[in-house]
């Protein structure tokens, strides 16, 4: 049945395709954004669909509106873009949140929250479950994301149990694919950007640290089925491509594949750089019925293409 669905950070990277995917499922969406690091290129081929309306709105403010679903995916999700404004971030996450939570509360409308394996911080737990509570830095550059990313999760559970809310939590793992803006700093955008210009690949220390790779299609598909899963179904939900490699291994793939000349450039790790992250699946295979099918090459390899037609 069609349903009308709210989608905050729709302009973003993953809520872009998330919009797209709702509406080809026949929903009336509704995308709610800032455009602090969405673009509205993204959802521009959307605009002459009937079902699609696009509002500018900062969801650390009050917002108003029928519906009966939301994906709460609004916030900068990369670390050059949430550490621009940190105040901003943690408003993001814990003001944004209780207004799509009391927003929530007054349609009765199911919410699904976008949290992230940052809350894991640097885990000693590999790979993480969601029963391992994490190792924040409660006090450095990525707090303002990862502690507003956890108060969110507290807020969740707490409208949950006060209110009776449905809510449902992911955590999201590194996830890439095209429309992930060229300067958001992320390591698949940034490495293809630069081997597609042959400027230097700029590997953070050495390289050895670990990510798992989850493209976007999938991701997606994992958002919608959580979305409309059992009530019982809350969370938190691990939410990736367990295939893990080191930094070094993408940038040799990534080069392989654009068949560039660029150069390794070795430059400081910043503050608090996870050193490895790998998502344990058990959960979402099992409640979900959902496993990533897109291996990391195949990925890359569309990931590349959409660049090389944006960068021209
Ligand atoms: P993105 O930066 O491309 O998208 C976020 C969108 O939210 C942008 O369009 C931005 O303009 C909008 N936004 C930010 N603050 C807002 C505000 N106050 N009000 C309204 N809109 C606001 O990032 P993304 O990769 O698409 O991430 C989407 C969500 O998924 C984020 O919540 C992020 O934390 C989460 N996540 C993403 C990843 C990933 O690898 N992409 C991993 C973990 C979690
Ligand atoms: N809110 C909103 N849209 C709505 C309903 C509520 O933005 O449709 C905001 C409201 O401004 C409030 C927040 O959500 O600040 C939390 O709402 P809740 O009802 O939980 O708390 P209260 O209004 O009692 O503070
Ligand atoms: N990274 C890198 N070079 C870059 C961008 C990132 O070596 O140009 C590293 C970064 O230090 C981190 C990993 O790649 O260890 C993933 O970084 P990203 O910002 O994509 O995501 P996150 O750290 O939030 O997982």
């Amino acid at each position: 049945m069609s349903k009308r669905i709210l989608v905050t950070g729709g302009a973003g990277f993953l809520g872009s395709h998330l919009c797209e995917r709702l509406l080809k499922d026949g929903h009336e969406v509704v995308s709610v954004d800032n455009y602090f690091s969405g673009n509205k290129q993204n959802i521009a081929h959307l605009l002459s669909n009937l079902r699609f309306e696009a509002i500018r709105h900062d969801i650390t403010f009050p917002f108003y509106v029928e519906t009966d679903q939301i994906y709460n995916l609004a916030c900068p999700a990369s670390p050059i873009h949430y550490q621009r404004d940190p105040v901003q971030t943690t408003k993001t996450c814990v003001h944004g949140s209780i207004n799509m939570l009391g927003l929530a509360k007054r349609v009765n409308a199911r919410i699904l929250q976008a949290s992230t394996s940052e809350v894991y911080g640097d885990p000693e737990v590999h790979p993480q479950t969601e029963d391992y509570w994490g190792r924040v830095n409660p006090v450095g550059i990525r707090s303002c994301y990862d502690e507003g990313k956890r108060c969110a999760e507290t807020l969740f559970f707490d409208y949950y149990r006060q209110c009776n809310l449905q809510i449902k939590v992911v955590r999201l793992f590194n996830t890439y694919g095209p429309k992930m803006h060229p300067n958001d700093g992320r390591v698949v955008s940034n490495f293809i950007v630069q081997a597609l210009r042959g400027d230097k690949i700029t590997i953070y220390g050495d390289g050895l640290q670990t990510r798992s790779f989850c493209y976007v299609d999938d991701l997606i598909g994992a958002l919608v089925r959580m979305m409309n899963s059992p009530a019982n179904v809350v969370g938190p939900i691990n939410l990736g491509n367990p295939s893990e490699f080191t930094v070094l291994e993408l940038a040799e793939k990534v080069l392989q594949f654009t068949c560039s000349k660029s150069k390794l450039i070795f430059m400081p790790l910043p503050q608090d750089d996870p050193k490895q992250r790998q998502p344990d699946i058990t959960l979402a295979r099992e409640k979900l019925g959902w496993e990533p099918t897109v291996p990391l090459e195949e990925g890359l390899k569309e990931t590349i293409a959409y660049f090389k037609k944006t960068l021209g």
